[in-house]
């Protein structure tokens, strides 16, 4: 007898982007449209990321500031 083939369902295994474990469905916890395993490693997340705006900004800043004074 012939069954309907079924695609194998694979379950999407996610890593955490701060510390970079593999997320398990149960325990991921969503923040700002990505999976981190807890609330901390969402926190630093986003303090690497203010850190890099911020660098960014100072370095547009530095640059305008340089080039207004020659
Ligand atoms: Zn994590």
């Amino acid at each position: 007898m012939a069954e309907a083939t079924q695609a194998p369902v694979v379950e999407e295994v996610k890593n955490c982007p701060a510390c970079k474990k593999p997320l398990k469905k149960a325990r991921r916890f969503y923040r700002n449209g990505a999976y981190y395993c807890n609330n901390n490693c969402f926190k630093k997340v986003q303090a690497t990321a203010k850190e890099a705006a911020n660098e960014a900004a100072g370095k547009a800043a530095e640059n305008s500031s340089k080039t207004s004074q020659a």
